[in-house]
């Protein structure tokens, strides 16, 4: 089995060299479904694999736009299309200096995987640019986001490709996104979602990859007879994601005693209660200041230049980005009695970080199952706007709780091992049974 999977991985890195993020990514799945592809020879014959790790299509584009000295600058914006297997192409756009083409090809293929595990019809996508909205005006901010749409309009549409936030890309950025688009299509669609409340968007939405995070912790902790009541959470970033997490976290009990940027974490040993949140929130929305500015609001430590994973927690909650936790990392989490770890990012620990969690059994979940919960959500605000209806915010909850338990059975009907779930097989192999079906049901695709 070793053997076919490195003749795989040759393949992949011969023909996308240096993409190591997708590499990566390629590599967890290959590793899951591989013995399962060997047991069923119908997607063997269909190369359906190989099929997978081609993006039905790739868009790349320039940028250009005028700052506020009036000066030119060029971007570099990117659309990765690769599936639409089980519905219109799907996902975030990221803007982030650190945007290439591997790390959203990682992020396009994850997706695939997860809007498949989400029981709604979505393909998968991912798209962004290496602009940083950081330290630009909302004028610069709002330039970028024109005439990235004014190109990326053309391939997008409700029933083709819906793309919605990622790192970088909030409320403001979808805001300038969506009016570019209706002021070139003359029409007010669904083209992405993440949208204001006002004009198209559903309740919930911003805080669902949180909240769904959390739900998906308490799923596998009732598996071991547990729950969150009073347990002790590390919670990296204090962007969207992060600022769920902790809300729900907080609303079921548990004490959340880190948030970090990418300078440094602030570490509060008696728990960031609502009154702090509020804080977080007005200071990265609205401020978009730095996360060492709440330290001395709360009278709390901070730690620059550090990530949280040295503080003694019960469960971690990874929330900022690719990579954040190593293998020494998690090495650190398993010494000092951590018993879960809930991805609220996309794929933030490493392959070595995995093994040590699995190897110490405890309850680890991929980011492609256990952050499923924003986009299902985007999935329930497509639905609302070709439906020209809202729902209320306690319809939203109630079906995105449902889904997270929904894709927690998938997880363990598939990734189920002697005394053990192994939820990497199992969200690997449950989504690749849906989209792979899909393809074969439709032909040469
Ligand atoms: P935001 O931009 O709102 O917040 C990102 C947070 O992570 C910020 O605190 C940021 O700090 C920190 N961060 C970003 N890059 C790095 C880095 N290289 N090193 C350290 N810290 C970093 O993004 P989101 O909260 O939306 O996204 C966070 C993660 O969750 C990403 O992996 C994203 O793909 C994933 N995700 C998001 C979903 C969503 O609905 N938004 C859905 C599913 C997954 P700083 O401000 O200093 O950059």
């Amino acid at each position: 089995m070793s053997k076919k999977i490195e003749e795989f991985m040759d393949l992949v890195a011969r023909k996308n060299p240096g993409e190591t993020e997708f590499h990566q990514a390629v590599r967890e799945v290959v590793e899951s479904v591989m013995p399962f592809i060997e047991k069923n020879p119908k997607y063997q014959k269909g190369k359906i694999l190989e099929k997978m790790i081609e993006p039905e299509r790739t868009i790349i584009f320039r940028v250009p736009w005028l700052d506020d000295q009036g000066e030119v600058q060029i971007n570099r914006g990117f659309r990765i299309e690769m599936s639409s297997a089980i519905g219109p192409y799907k996902g975030g756009i990221r803007l982030h200096p650190s945007v290439n083409i591997g790390i959203l090809k990682f992020l396009a293929f994850e997706q695939v995987f997860k809007n498949a595990l989400t029981t709604l019809p979505m393909g998968g996508a991912k798209g962004g640019s290496d602009f940083d909205p950081k330290g630009k005006s909302d004028n610069e901010v709002m330039k970028f986001c024109q005439s990235f749409m004014t190109e990326l309009c053309k391939y997008i549409g409700p029933n083709t490709d819906v793309p919605a936030g990622d790192i970088g890309t909030g409320g403001r950025e979808i805001g300038y996104m969506f009016g570019q688009y209706k002021r070139i299509r003359n029409e007010f669609t669904g083209v992405l979602t993440g949208k204001g409340l006002n004009w198209g968007g559903s309740l919930i939405r911003p805080e669902a990859t949180g909240y769904g995070c959390v739900y998906f912790v308490e799923e596998m902790l009732k598996t071991r007879g547990d729950s969150l009541k009073g347990k002790t959470c590390a919670v990296s970033g204090s962007g969207n994601v992060a600022q769920y997490t902790v809300e729900k976290l907080i609303q079921l009990g548990a004490k959340v005693v880190t948030l970090s940027d990418s300078d440094g974490y602030i570490y509060d040993k008696d728990g960031i209660d609502s009154k702090e949140l509020n804080c977080v929130l007005q200071l990265k929305n609205i401020k978009r200041g730095r996360i060492k500015e709440c330290a001395k609001e709360f009278n709390c430590k901070y730690f620059e230049k550090q990530r949280p994973w040295n503080i003694k927690c019960d469960i971690a909650f990874p929330s900022a980005t690719q990579n954040e936790i190593d293998e020494n990392d998690a090495k650190t989490l398993v010494k000092n009695g951590c018993i879960a770890v809930g991805e609220g990012a996309n794929m933030p620990t490493t392959p070595e970080g995995v093994q040590v969690f699995q190897k110490a059994k405890i309850l680890y979940a991929p980011g492609k199952a256990s952050n499923a919960g924003g986009v299902a959500t985007s999935g329930l605000e497509m639905s609302q706007n070709s439906l020209r209806l809202s729902w209320t915010r306690e319809e939203v909850d109630r079906r995105l709780h449902d889904i997270m338990i929904a894709i927690h059975e998938q997880c363990v009907r598939y990734g189920k091992e002697s005394g053990y779930i192994n939820y990497v097989n199992g969200a690997n192999i449950a989504g690749f049974v849906k989209v792979a079906d899909s393809m074969l049901d439709q032909g040469l695709v």
